[in-house]
């Protein structure tokens, strides 16, 4: 088993096989042109796998793939096929955009692949384009569809901004609400990356504006899970993921691998340890030593609380980390 250096739980690992994305989100990564990485400097699959691996043998039992936009990773699926044949048991999902998710649901669902989040910021087209900075919203409809229609557990991830998406809290819940999906609206994390204009909203906020059409029961925060559940009085439940406030690192259980190769103990903190020169040369001893080494200063908690957050911001960005 994996424990922290607080005595945490460590269960999943979230890896991102990409920092490409096909979008510029202006909270994540507006600019462009953007420099990316050279590919040289990706792990291959089985490198990232042979570190999945000694977390699997340790008691990890959920995987998340994310990016950038990881359906831009060539041959995904195998990827996919690899850890479900180490291990059939394991919770494998994904964090896509959607946009090109249609194409390649169901050869995903073949490999192994059980539930899938998807980013959804707007249903009105120019506003899902002024966030992505590219006309994404058909697409991006198609491939929640398509992901229901191919049998995964979907979810949806939306991030409320001031001034862009802020009016359709409601539009985003009922759609969602309709298509039976769980939404989670994710506070937005202030980061040096993201246009510095962005201001997003605060979860009580969110939670207000929902209550200016329905009644809201609080349930509370489901096991290790980020987002805190609310229930409609129909029993229809959203989740608001609120790195804000001072509860939310309590029960962290993930760390995070970048395509590059470094562990990511904290999604605000710039430290990170290298796994790239000891799983390429397949060495399993090292690479489990480093992430020993990791676990042991994983932070307590995070500094997006309300008042940290305006003394400075984290330098971390989610395209690297995977969100
Ligand atoms: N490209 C994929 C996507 O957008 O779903 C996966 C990677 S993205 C970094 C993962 C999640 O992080 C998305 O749901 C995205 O909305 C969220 N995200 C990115 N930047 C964020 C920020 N500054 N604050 C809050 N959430 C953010
Ligand atoms: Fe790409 Fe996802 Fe970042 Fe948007 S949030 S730019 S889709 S990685």
């Amino acid at each position: 088993m994996l424990i922290d250096g607080f005595g945490r739980k460590i269960n999943y690992i979230r890896v991102s096989v990409t920092e490409r994305c096909n979008f510029r989100c202006q909270y994540c990564m507006p600019e462009k042109p953007f420099s990316w990485i050279p590919k040289e400097n990706l792990l291959s699959f089985e490198e990232l796998f042979l570190f999945l691996k000694i977390g699997i043998d340790k008691g990890v039992n959920k995987i998340r793939i994310t990016g950038g936009e990881p359906l831009l990773r060539t041959d995904l699926d195998k990827f996919i096929k690899m850890i479900n044949d180490y291990r059939a048991g394991i919770d494998i999902s994904i964090t896509t955009n959607g946009y090109l998710l249609k194409g390649v649901a169901q050869k995903l669902k073949d490999a192994g692949l059980k539930r899938v989040n998807i980013s959804l910021d707007s249903l009105k087209s120019e506003i899902a384009q002024k966030i992505a900075q590219k006309d994404v919203l058909k697409n991006v409809l198609e491939g929640i569809e398509k992901a229901l229609k191919v049998g995964f557990k979907v979810k949806i991830n939306s991030v409320p901004l001031k001034g862009f998406n802020d009016d359709e809290i409601i539009d985003l819940l009922e759609y969602s609400k309709n298509r039976d999906i769980q939404i989670r609206f994710i506070e937005y994390m202030e980061n040096t990356h993201a246009d510095k204009n962005i201001k997003g909203l605060y979860g009580k906020e969110i939670v207000d504006k929902i209550r200016e059409k329905y009644e809201v029961k609080k349930i509370g925060r489901e096991g290790s899970s980020p987002a805190f559940l609310y229930e409609l009085e129909d029993g229809y439940r959203f989740g608001i993921i609120d790195p804000h406030k001072h509860d939310f690192c309590e029960n962290c259980n993930r760390i995070r691998l970048t395509a590059e190769g470094s562990i990511i103990p904290c999604l605000y903190f710039d430290e990170a340890m290298s796994i790239a020169e000891a799983v390429k040369k397949g060495d399993t001893k090292a690479t489990a030593e480093i992430l020993i080494e990791v676990l042991k200063n994983k932070p307590e908690k995070n500094r997006w609380n309300e008042s940290l957050v305006k003394q400075e911001l984290s330098n971390r960005a989610f395209y690297q980390t995977g969100g």
